[in-house]
């Protein structure tokens, strides 16, 4: 799950992106409308949270830009302004939820998991393949009911590959999915995370495999013999 926060108090976008990657999500952080609007029509995120009071404008103004182009990627917008009236603007300008500051951790994730299931962001809650399941909302890996622990990276690439099982995901879209913008990427660090995770589901006898499929990407498969699809 990758997030674009759009936050210009620099205190509040550090707490905010801390405690979605420990929820293991991917997070951009941009301080300004600007900054927002280019990262944000780039297009590889699948959920939006947006601060209304930016220093170049209105938060609205980005999600009422975006639904324009028919980008319909779910935003919740944070706002000081909490009287119903802002509210129904919000929803108005095609947000698809609205936090009113101060709000708890507890409440921003427990509208961030509304919006991911969403059928537009994902239409299931667990992916399986061969021995191994994936419940997307609590983020926990099993092989046949016994939980797998995997380090945040892993499991995202375990994700990507998962959603797409069958088919071959490109190296960029993995990457996309794993690091965040101006994150420092080491060479070669995507194939690390994939060859350990390899040992891992090999070691758990998940029931599939990673192929690295020369200059494409990667894709996941059921192993031969074990497929009961
Ligand atoms: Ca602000």
């Amino acid at each position: 799950m990758k997030i674009l926060v759009v936050e210009d108090d620099a205190d509040l976008a550090q707490a905010l992106s801390s405690a979605l990657r420990d929820q293991f999500m991917v997070v951009d952080v941009a301080s300004s409308l600007r900054e927002a609007s280019e990262l944000a029509f780039a297009g590889t995120y699948d959920i939006l949270v947006v601060d209304r009071g930016l220093p170049d404008g209105d938060g609205l103004s980005l999600i009422e830009q975006l639904r324009h182009v028919h980008d319909h990627t779910p935003a919740l917008v944070l706002t000081a302004m909490s009287d119903v009236v802002e509210r129904v603007r919000s929803l108005d300008y095609g947000a698809d939820d609205y936090l009113a500051k101060p709000f708890s951790r507890d409440e921003l994730m427990a509208r961030l998991r509304a919006l991911a299931r969403r059928p537009a962001v994902r239409a299931q809650q667990f992916s399986s393949a061969g021995d191994l399941s994936l419940d997307h909302d609590v983020r926990q890996v099993s092989v046949r009911d016994e939980q797998l622990i995997l380090p945040r990276r892993e499991l995202l690439v375990l994700e990507a590959l998962l959603l797409s099982k069958g088919r071959t995901v490109h190296r960029q879209r993995l990457l996309e999915r794993v690091y965040g913008e101006g994150e420092d990427i080491h060479a070669n660090s995507l194939d690390s995370h994939v060859s350990r995770l390899r040992v891992k589901l090999e070691h758990a006898r998940a029931g599939v495999e990673i192929h690295a499929v020369r200059g494409v990407g990667y894709l996941l498969r059921v192993t031969p013999g074990l497929d009961q699809e």
